[in-house]
């Protein structure tokens, strides 16, 4: 029985064929066998790089949600930001020294 608030599958049908297709085609795990150094090959978990057994869904609620959180400075968006701004700034400065370099 489906809810009508759940999504529609990306298949529906009777060929096991088909469905094992779709099943295959997903995206698969990036991680590494410890032993063997082969890559895993299970599917990712969806939104995720990684499958169930490499950590997929692991660690505390990200943001606002985790009880460590307090002003947001250490958030992975504010560190892509400051990341943005120092790469902007270091060609901004190459920029620079370019010029004063042509100058003198
Ligand atoms: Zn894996």
């Amino acid at each position: 029985m489906t809810r009508p608030h759940m999504h529609k599958p990306a298949w529906q049908g009777t060929d096991w064929r088909k469905a094992m297709d779709l099943a295959h085609s997903a995206p698969r795990c990036t991680a590494r066998c410890k032993h063997s150094k082969l890559p895993c090959k299970a599917p990712a978990v969806k939104q995720w790089t990684v499958c169930r057994k490499h950590g997929a869904r692991g660690g505390g609620p990200m943001g606002e949600r985790n009880g460590a959180y307090r002003h947001g400075r250490c958030t992975i968006e504010a560190k892509a930001l400051e990341a943005a701004a120092r790469a902007e700034r270091r060609e901004t400065m190459a920029l620079v020294t370019a010029l004063l370099k042509s100058l003198a």
